[in-house]
């Protein structure tokens, strides 16, 4: 039995989109998608760019980029009204080396 290639994927595990999500790489926004890898573990990809990050190597980044914190003069988090953050940072902006 061959698979004739119809241009698209198969059956895949079932991804879905993260409303208001940017693209680290490209900065696209809604334009990325998660889903399970094999090892169970929640992967983000750009379907824009191919970029995919699990979100333990997410984590780290996070860390990291916290160091060089970006935030706004106003130290204002960029959202609009209305738009919930993916996820609650900056619980811990004490002071750590
Ligand atoms: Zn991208």
């Amino acid at each position: 039995m061959s698979d004739t290639p119809s241009g698209f994927t198969p059956k895949k595990k079932p991804r879905r989109f993260i409303a208001g999500a940017v693209c680290p790489k490209c900065s696209e926004m809604d334009r990325t998608v998660m889903y399970k890898n094999d090892d169970d573990e929640e992967v983000r990809e750009c379907i824009s760019c191919g970029f995919s990050q699990t979100t333990s190597e997410q984590a780290v980044e996070d860390n990291a980029q916290e160091l060089v914190t970006r935030v706004t003069p106003d130290g204002k988090p960029l959202l609009d009204e209305g738009e919930q953050p993916l996820k609650i940072m900056g619980l811990d902006l004490g002071k750590k080396n």
